[in-house]
């Protein structure tokens, strides 16, 4: 049986890897923050195709994550 489980290099949690579709991330969300991340360290044009909910899902989480940011 596979049941392989991995750690989410985004939010650290454990997660079987065949169960996600974003893998090595365990959701879409953590797909997308990791890309964030890598959007604010350099302001360079991804070289991926996100859909415009995608975008948007990225947007929500850059907001996220520079308010907290901010608060620390
Ligand atoms: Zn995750």
């Amino acid at each position: 049986m596979n049941n392989l489980e991995v750690v989410c290099p985004t939010c650290k949690k454990k997660f079987s890897y065949y169960s996600s579709s974003f893998r090595p991330f365990c959701t879409h969300q953590c797909r997308l923050l990791d890309l964030g991340q890598w959007l604010s360290e350099s302001y360079a044009v991804p070289q991926v195709k996100l859909t415009e909910e995608e975008q948007l899902t990225l947007e929500q989480i850059t907001n996220e994550k520079s308010s907290q940011h901010e608060e620390s």
